[in-house]
């Protein structure tokens, strides 16, 4: 067995030479293997891509038109040089995959990001066993422990109300990708069904929604936010990315609450710092607890990690006597 590490981590991405392939690479190249389609790991200007098939159709809104891409269902296995390469569900939007590559019997995944927490809008987190682990870090710190996404659901929903009570619209900004399709997913699962009002959705949100749709994801009826007259927002719910937060286009809600909807909300004092009326804490990452047991569910021997609280995570690792590094990537800003 050779001792060459089978994936490195070089100027265009994470790349295994073996393969002569790259994942997620933040440069154009020949070959790319991608985990999900949020910007920091699906870039344009490679030749060919090769992702999981339950997330094709987002990808390809991502893409410029023509984008060369291969689809691959989970667990399906595919030979490049002397490597087998099979994605599987990373449980962190539609159609995320980890990447498994196996040669000479070692085998290597490629978390990209993810999660353990269920999530109804994608196919829950694989346990892949492996020899060589290489993680996200993005919230590796004690402190980030998340709530269960129903209470959170229940949260916005009594919100929601009782702005409507003041005949305020309430604004809830999330990243267009997988957390706004999981938000209206997890309050169509409120008090089973309780809740069927319709929720307007920024324009940059639109096709995602319908992407989700199509792939069967069970979400609150939506309307496109600009189509309605000004004036008919009181009391609505309103979903749109965080570019929109004071923008022109918030002036057509009238009186309005705003809300952000993210695992950082869980810091007080970013909350404040962004001045939004709410915080939600709703993440589409492994907590602290879920890394610390992703890492000993895979019996890996090795743990990489890629992006976030890389060195905290290290430390602590290296107390636990885990053999662990960080790699340099250019991952971090979801959107
Ligand atoms: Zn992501
Ligand atoms: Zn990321």
């Amino acid at each position: 067995m050779s001792t060459a590490d089978l994936i490195t981590a070089t100027p265009r991405g994470l790349h295994c030479g073996a393969g002569d392939f790259y994942i997620d690479p933040w440069q154009p190249v020949e070959r790319a293997v991608i985990t999900h389609a949020h910007g920091d790991h699906l870039r344009a200007g490679s030749a060919r891509y090769h992702l999981a098939a339950r997330g094709a159709a987002v990808a390809r809104q991502r893409l410029p038109a023509g984008a060369n891409i291969q689809s691959l269902d989970y667990g399906e296995t595919i030979e490049f040089g002397s490597t087998r390469v099979s994605l599987h569900p990373a449980g962190h939007i539609l159609g995320s995959a980890q990447v498994r590559i196996e040669r000479d019997g070692e085998i290597w995944v490629v978390s990209g990001d993810y999660k353990r927490d269920p999530d109804p809008t994608c196919d829950p987190f694989e346990i892949v066993a492996c020899d060589v682990f290489i993680s996200e870090a993005t919230f590796a710190l004690p402190a980030y422990r998340w709530t269960p996404a129903g209470q959170v659901a229940r949260e916005i929903v009594e919100w929601w109300r009782a702005n409507r009570e003041h005949g305020a619209a309430s604004v809830l900004f999330a990243y267009a990708l997988g957390k706004a399709q999981r938000i209206l997913a997890e309050l169509a699962a409120v008090g089973d069904g309780a809740v069927q009002d319709a929720v307007f959705v920024h324009g940059a949100l639109v096709g995602l929604v319908e992407a989700y749709r199509a792939q069967g994801v069970a979400m609150l009826p939506t309307l496109p936010a600009s189509q309605s007259k000004a004036g008919s927002y009181a009391g609505a719910l309103i979903l749109a990315p965080p570019s929109a937060a004071g923008s022109p286009w918030m002036r057509r809600f009238g009186e309005h609450r705003t809300g952000f909807c993210s695992g950082w909300m869980r810091v007080r004092g970013d909350r404040r710092r962004r001045g939004y009326d709410r915080g939600f804490v709703l993440s589409d990452h492994a907590d602290w607890p879920s890394l610390l047991s992703t890492f000993r569910d895979t019996g890996a021997r090795r743990i990489l990690l890629t992006h976030g609280y890389t060195d905290a995570m290290c430390r602590y690792l290296a107390e636990q006597g885990v053999d662990a590094s960080a790699l340099r990537t250019e991952y971090g800003a979801e959107e």
